[in-house]
C-alpha cells in the first residue's frame, strides 16, 4: 500500500551500526516527520492484531517501544506498562533473561505493573529473532497477565522472529530485507 511505502521511505538504514555487519533500521526520522508520525500511528491502530476491546494495556519494550507504545495506548484508552532493561526499575521487579547473538540480556517489569487477569498487547519498533518479545511475554505471564498479541512497526526478513512467537496474534507494518 502507499502507507507502507511512505513508512519505508522515512525509515533510515545505517550500515555497521551498532557493530560491523549490522544494518540498523531507525524509525526516528519517521517519527520526526509530522505526516510520518500520523501515518505510523493510524497504521498501527488499523493493523492491531486483535480488536482493541480484547486487551487492557500495552507493554512497550525499552527503548524504542517507549516512543510509540504510549501514544498508541492513549489513542486506544489503555494503560502503558514499561518493560525495561535490567537495573533501571526500583524494586520489586520480575526479571527474565534471553539470549543475544553474543551473550545474555535481561529485561524487567515492576511486580505490580500488570494485574492478575490483565490482557496485554506487547509493542516494539522492531522484531528480529523474537528473543526480546518472547522474554517480555514471559514477564507478562509470570505477573499473572495474559498476552493478547504482539504489534511491531518493522519485521526483519529471514530471521523467523514472528514464527518464534507461536500462535499469538501478531502484526507488523513493514518487512525489511
Ligand atoms: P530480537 O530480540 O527480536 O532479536 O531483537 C529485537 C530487539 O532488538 C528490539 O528491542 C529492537 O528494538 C532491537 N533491534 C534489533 N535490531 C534492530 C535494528 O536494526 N533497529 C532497531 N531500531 N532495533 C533493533
Amino acid at each position: 500500500s502507499s502507507d507502507a511505502e511512505y513508512l519505508i521511505s522515512r525509515i533510515r538504514s545505517i550500515p555497521d551500526f551498532p557493530s560491523k555487519g549490522v544494518l540498523f533500521r531507525d524509525y526516528l526520522p519517521l517519527m520526526a516527520d509530522a505526516k510520518g508520525l500520523q501515518v505510523l500511528m493510524n497504521a498501527l491502530e488499523a493493523a492491531l492484531p486483535v480488536p482493541a476491546d480484547s486487551f487492557d494495556a500495552i507493554a512497550g519494550l525499552e527503548a524504542r517501544g517507549f516512543l510509540c507504545g504510549p501514544i498508541l495506548a492513549a489513542r486506544l484508552n489503555k494503560g502503558f506498562v514499561a518493560v525495561r532493561k535490567a537495573g533501571k526499575l526500583p524494586p520489586a521487579t520480575i526479571s527474565e533473561s534471553y539470549t543475544l547473538e553474543y551473550g545474555q540480556a535481561s529485561i524487567e517489569i515492576e511486580d505490580t505493573a500488570v494485574s492478575p487477569g490483565q490482557r496485554v498487547l506487547i509493542f516494539d519498533d522492531l522484531i528480529a529473532t523474537g528473543g526480546t518479545a518472547q522474554a517480555a511475554a514471559r514477564l507478562i505471564a509470570r505477573s499473572g497477565g495474559t498476552v493478547a498479541g504482539y504489534s511491531f512497526v518493522m519485521e526483519l526478513e529471514g530471521l523467523g522472529g514472528i514464527e518464534q512467537l507461536g500462535d499469538y496474534p501478531c502484526s507488523s507494518l513493514v518487512t525489511m530485507p
